[in-house]
C-alpha cells in the first residue's frame, strides 16, 4: 500500500482513516466513508486497484467530475476511462469487461441501462470494489437527491461478494442511515473524519438589497481581487424559476441577481464571469475553465455552479440569499481554501429570503419530501439568525461535538455584540406562545404580543388574552430576532407539523415558565441583532 502511494500517487503517508478504509477494502468489507472536502477520500478507491491489479468501478453523478478524475490519473499512469449513456463507442465497454482498466466511472443512470452480461464479464474479469461517490445523493433527505442513485442497491445482486464503498462530504445522522439502507451495506466499516474546516472563517450579515449593498459588496470583493485568489458569489435560486421565462420571477431569483451583480463587477473592472443553469454547457465550460485558469478572478454563479470544482485557492466565497439547506451551504462554502491557507465565507441574507419556503417545496413530490425541504430550510435560516459560534453550530448540524463555545474564527466569536437582559421579553415571548396554544409559526403570538387585531386573532379570542399587546414597544422582527435565539438556545422549538412550520416551547422554556416570576431565574442576557438595534 506504502508504495503504491509513493510510485503513483507521490506521498509518502496516508492521512487520517485512509488506510484503515483501504485494508477494510481488500478484505471485503463494506465501508461508508464521510469525511470533509479536501479531506482525500478518492485515494481511498484509487489505490485497491493498484494493490490487487482488480477493477475498481466508480458511480459518480457529473460527467465533468469523470473527466477530470480520468484525466489526472492517466497523468499518474493509471489505467482509467468513464462510461456515461451518451456514449455510444463500445470500445470502453469492452475493454472493461476483460478488465483492462484499474478505474472505471460510470454514471448512475449508465450503471443501471448497461446489460447485467457486462457486470458478469467484468466480475470475472475480477472488481475488488464498488464505489458510490458524492453518496448523500441517494437520501431523500440529503440536499441532492437522485432518484437514479436510488437504484444502485440492484446492483447487489449481479456483484455478489463485491464490497460497496460509499463516499461523501456531507451527511447529518439521517443521511447516513439512508445510504446504509439504501445499498443495503452489510456491517459497513464506517470511517467518519471531522468536518471541521479550520482554516474557514463563516460570517454572516443581514442586508437589504439595494445599491447601498451592492457597494458594500463590490469592496468586499475587490479586497480579495487585490490580494488575489479566486472568489465564487453564489446567488441563491430555485430550480423550477431557474428555468422559467417569466422576466420578473428571474430577476427576483437567482439568475436575475447574477446578471446584476455580473455587470456592476464588470463595470468597476474585476475580471468577473457568469455560471447558471441558462447558458449552453459550451459557455458554462468556458467559464469554468477561464476560472480555473485565473483568468476570471470572480465567478458569479447559481449553485450550478457545482460539485467538481476543485480549485485549491478559492480565498472567498460569498453566499448572496439564504441557502436551502446547511448541506448545502457547507458544501459550496466548503469549495473555498482547499488548499488549507486562510479563507473567507460570507453570507448575505435579506429577511424576504425566509419567506421562499413556497418555491422550494414546489420541486417536494411526496410529503415526506416537502418535509425534508422545509426542515432543511429552517435549520438554513437558523445559522443565519444565530447569535453564538457559528462553527460550531455547524459542526453540531453534522453530529460533531465542538469542545469548546468559541472557535475565534467566526463573526460571532470575534466581533462583540452589545448584550441586554431580556429575561422579561423572554417570559412574555414564551408565555404567547404557550397560550395561543403552540401549533402557530411565529407571525401569529408576535402578532398578538403587538396587539394586532387581525381576524384571525379576534376569531381565536386571542385579543383578549392578558398579554395582548404587552409588546408593542417592539417590531415584528425584534420579535422574532428574539425567538430566533430563544429556538437557539433550547427555550423554543421550531418543528413541521403537516406542512407548517410550528413553534412551541420547550421543556427548558416551560421550565422557565414555570418559577413565579421572571427573576428567579438566572437572568436571560442576550445579544442585540442589528434589528433589535434600528
Ligand atoms: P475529497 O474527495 O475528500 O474532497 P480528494 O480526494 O480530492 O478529496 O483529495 C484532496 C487533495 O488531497 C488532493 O489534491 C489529493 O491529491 C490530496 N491527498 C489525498 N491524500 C493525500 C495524502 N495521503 N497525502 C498528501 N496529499 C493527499
Ligand atoms: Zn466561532
Amino acid at each position: 500500500m506504502e508504495s503504491v502511494l509513493k510510485r503513483y500517487f507521490g506521498f509518502t503517508e496516508f492521512r487520517p482513516y485512509q488506510k484503515e478504509v483501504i485494508e477494510k477494502i481488500i478484505e471485503k468489507r463494506d465501508c461508508l466513508v464521510v469525511m470533509a472536502t479536501g479531506s482525500g477520500k478518492s485515494l481511498c478507491y484509487q489505490v485497491p486497484p493498484l494493490v490487487t491489479g482488480k477493477t475498481a468501478v466508480v458511480v459518480s453523478p457529473l460527467i465533468s467530475l469523470m473527466q477530470d478524475q480520468v484525466m489526472s490519473l492517466k497523468q499518474r499512469g493509471i489505467k482509467a476511462e468513464f462510461l456515461g449513456s451518451a456514449q455510444t463507442d463500445s470500445t470502453v465497454q469492452s475493454k472493461a469487461e476483460t478488465g483492462q482498466f484499474q478505474l472505471l466511472f460510470i454514471t448512475p443512470e449508465k450503471a443501471m441501462i448497461i446489460p447485467t452480461s457486462f457486470w458478469s464479464k467484468l466480475l470475472n474479469s475480477g472488481i475488488c470494489l464498488f464505489a458510490v461517490d458524492e453518496a448523500h445523493c441517494i437520501s431523500e433527505w440529503g440536499h441532492d437527491f437522485r432518484v437514479e442513485y436510488k437504484q444502485l442497491d440492484k446492483l447487489r445482486n449481479c456483484l455478489p461478494d463485491v464490497p460497496f464503498v460509499s463516499l461523501t462530504a456531507t451527511a447529518t445522522e439521517k443521511v447516513r442511515i439512508d445510504i446504509i439502507n439504501s445499498l443495503k451495506m452489510k456491517d459497513p466499516y464506517i470511517a467518519i473524519g471531522s468536518f471541521d474546516r479550520t482554516n474557514l472563517y463563516y460570517g454572516v450579515k443581514q442586508i437589504n438589497r439595494g445599491q447601498l449593498f451592492m457597494d458594500e459588496l463590490l469592496q468586499e470583493i475587490s479586497k480579495f481581487v487585490v490580494s488575489g485568489g479566486s472568489t465564487i458569489v453564489y446567488c441563491t435560486t430555485i430550480k423550477d424559476v431557474e428555468q422559467s421565462t417569466d422576466e420578473m420571477a428571474l430577476h427576483r431569483y437567482g439568475m436575475g441577481y447574477v446578471l446584476e451583480i455580473f455587470k456592476a463587477l464588470q463595470e468597476v473592472g474585476i475580471k468577473a464571469g457568469t455560471y447558471h443553469g441558462q447558458m449552453g454547457s459550451k459557455a458554462r465550460e468556458e467559464s469554468h475553465r477561464l476560472f480555473i485558469r485565473d483568468e476570471l478572478h470572480v465567478m458569479v454563479a447559481t449553485i450550478a455552479f457545482g460539485m467538481g470544482i476543485d480549485k485549491p485557492d478559492i480565498r472567498h466565497v460569498i453566499h448572496y440569499g439564504c441557502p436551502k439547506s446547511i448541506e448545502s451551504y457547507y458544501q459550496e462554502s466548503g469549495r473555498c481554501g482547499r488548499d488549507g491557507i486562510a479563507s473567507v465565507c460570507w453570507l448575505y441574507y435579506a429577511r424576504s429570503d425566509f419567506a421562499k419556503a413556497d418555491f422550494y417545496c414546489g420541486e417536494a413530490q411526496t410529503e415526506k419530501q416537502r418535509r425534508a425541504i422545509m426542515e432543511s430550510l429552517m435549520a438554513a435560516q437558523r445559522y443565519c439568525s444565530l447569535t453564538t459560534c457559528r462553527r460550531k453550530f455547524l459542526l453540531n448540524h453534522f453530529g460533531e461535538i465542538f469542545p469548546a463555545d468559541k472557535c475565534g474564527n467566526c463573526d460571532n466569536c470575534l466581533v462583540s455584540k452589545r448584550e441586554r437582559d431580556m429575561s422579561r421579553e423572554s417570559f412574555l415571548l414564551m408565555a404567547c406562545i404557550k397560550s395561543c396554544g403552540g401549533h402557530w409559526g411565529l407571525n401569529l403570538p408576535v402578532d398578538v404580543l403587538r396587539g394586532s387585531r387581525a381576524k384571525k386573532i379576534v376569531d381565536a379570542q386571542f385579543d383578549k388574552l392578558p398579554l395582548h399587546g404587552l409588546g408593542k414597544d417592539y417590531s415584528s422582527n425584534w420579535w422574532k430576532d428574539l425567538a430566533y435565539q430563544l429556538i437557539s438556545h433550547g427555550y423554543l422549538v421550531e418543528i413541521v407539523k403537516d406542512i407548517y412550520r410550528t413553534v412551541s416551547v420547550s421543556q427548558k422554556g416551560e421550565q422557565y415558565l414555570c418559577s413565579a416570576r421572571p427573576d428567579d431565574q438566572p437572568p436571560l442576557v442576550l445579544p442585540l441583532t442589528d434589528a433589535m438595534i434600528d
